[in-house]
């Protein structure tokens, strides 16, 4: 068996990719599902739709690459993390529409159950502010406002998981998580790695509906239906993947990843480092047995999917890569500045009030200006969270590590080394979130053998170094932390 497989179940799209022994990719499939917006800040999928969707691209990359399920080692998930569901526990149909992480709907009871101790209430012990983005309000806004939820929760005949939980449960029958998954709940202690009783009765949370939380490289089980008999070795959720795709597994080594959004992640090793700039703490991997890795991470809710609005609402361009050539039909952003703040604001800031901004409209301006402060708008949310993870971390970070679907732009990433100051490194292989469930499921099975083997994998396409100077550098960020503050207040 020459092959290890890795389903990525992604917020817009599940892919199934095949990798060989060098890392490299010989086959692939893709499937979008659809965005159900039923309101505004409501952002559903269709969870029935993802299983179908992740059973037809296992299929197709099979028959892409020319193999059959028995030529797979071992297989890996990766997911969009927080995206919540719950299902019934003898027939395994959901039970309402899975919430997605950028849903905002949670947004009052965040609030309340913060009450007088603040949206730091479990910060401590989860490593995590109480917001929109996380599963645990999610759960409970579903128990409060699906008829007759609550009753059957209690009664033992639900099952809650993120969108690990549920491939787990229809590919192995088991009713999982991993701790990478587990940690964005806002319900699991990050030191012990254990759902935390106290919480749980503070949210209202019955335990039954719980998923068992296990390593994120170990073999949970064997798969069936479409890959039946074969192991089933890792998960891991999809930022962390992506960093173990980027071989950091070092304390000090980082990624920032450029797809739906933008997510900077900084390996602590065994130290969960707590945050006082607006930062995560955040499991990184845990391998079987061993000690979990921490990581401090910086999320920012909106990066590709701004591109997307660009595209699907604006109607300013065709197709995402577009955005380039228009962007660059102007010499600069002849001042404009986008803050898509379409569901608040995320790291280093926190603010559910802030709505999207574009600041400093003149007569003079064009979509070409509109393009360039699109993408420039996510180099600008990078050195927010770069900035508080240096001051969190104590450290001075000289270059990052890049992957995700927005790397392939140049502008982009010229630009990012320009207001960053450091130099943004592009790998040869920038599919790393799939290919670090890859990783881990091989990990765990023997198909590689350690770490070591899996950092000779990694290989440097582009190098992009400041050409800025400073005083223009800081000029236009200090334009953009204008720009921040009009975003903010917008909800009352
Ligand atoms: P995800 O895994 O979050 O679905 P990907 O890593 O596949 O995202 O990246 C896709 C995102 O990248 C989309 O939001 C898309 O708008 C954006 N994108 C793709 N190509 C380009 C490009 N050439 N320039 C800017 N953005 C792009």
């Amino acid at each position: 068996m020459a092959y290890v497989g890795a389903i990525d179940q992604g917020t817009t799209s599940t892919r199934f990719a095949i990798v060989d022994h060098a890392g490299t990719f010989v086959g692939m499939a893709q499937k979008e599902h659809a965005q159900y917006m039923p309101q505004p800040g409501w952002v559903e999928h269709d969870a029935v739709e993802i299983w179908a969707n992740t059973e037809a691209v296992i299929t197709a990359a099979l028959a892409d690459a020319g193999l059959d399920r028995t030529d797979l080692a071992a297989v890996g998930l990766t997911n969009q993390r927080e995206t919540t569901m719950v299902w019934d526990a003898a027939t395994g149909e959901p039970l309402a529409p899975a919430i997605v992480w950028q849903d905002t709907r949670t947004d009052a009871l965040c609030r309340e159950l913060g009450g007088d101790h603040g949206l730091d209430r479990f910060r401590a012990k989860t490593g995590l502010p109480l917001a929109t983005y996380f599963a645990g309000p999610k759960l409970r806004w579903l128990l409060d406002n699906v008829d007759g939820l609550r009753a059957r929760a209690e009664a033992g005949e639900v099952r809650f998981g993120t969108m690990d939980s549920w491939v787990m449960w229809n590919l192995t029958g088991e009713h999982i998580t991993d701790v990478t998954n587990a940690s964005r709940t806002l319900l699991m202690d990050l030191a012990t790695l254990a759902w935390d009783d106290e919480i749980l009765e503070i949210m209202g949370i019955p335990k039954s509906v719980l998923p068992r939380i296990v390593p994120s490289v170990g073999l949970i089980g064997r798969g069936r239906g479409v890959l039946d008999g074969i192991p089933i070795a890792g998960i891991l959720g999809d930022q962390q993947a992506a960093m173990f795709g980027q071989a950091c597994f070092d304390p000090g080594d980082a990624k920032n990843t450029y797809g739906t959004g933008c997510f900077l992640l900084l390996n602590t090793g065994t130290q969960a480092v707590q945050s006082t700039k607006g930062l995560l703490t955040t499991v990184a991997y845990q391998v079987a047995t061993g000690k979990p890795r921490y990581a401090l991470e910086g999320s920012v809710a909106i990066a590709g999917s701004g591109v997307q609005w660009l595209r699907d609402q604006m109607r300013m361009i065709s197709d995402a890569p577009e955005i380039e050539p228009l962007a660059k039909s102007v010499e600069d952003n002849g001042d404009v500045y986008f803050v898509p703040a379409f569901s608040g604001l995320f790291a280093p800031y926190w603010r559910s009030d802030a709505r999207g901004v574009i600041a400093g409209l003149t007569r003079f301006s064009e979509a070409g200006h509109l393009a360039r402060a699109v993408l420039e708008s996510v180099a600008y949310q990078s050195r927010d969270v770069l900035e508080a993870m240096e001051a969190d971390a104590g450290v001075d970070m000289v270059e990052l590590k890049v992957d995700g679907g927005m790397v392939v732009n140049e502008l982009l990433m010229q630009f990012q080394a320009d207001i960053l100051d450091v130099d943004v490194v592009r790998p040869t292989i920038i599919e790393t979130t799939v290919l670090g469930a890859a990783y881990a499921a091989g990990l765990a099975t023997g198909f590689w053998s350690n770490a070591d083997e899996l950092r000779k994998h990694w290989a440097e396409d582009r190098r992009f170094e400041s050409s800025m100077d400073e005083g223009q550098r800081e000029a236009l960020y200090a334009s953009w932390q204008k720009s921040v503050a009009k975003s903010l207040n917008w909800i009352e």
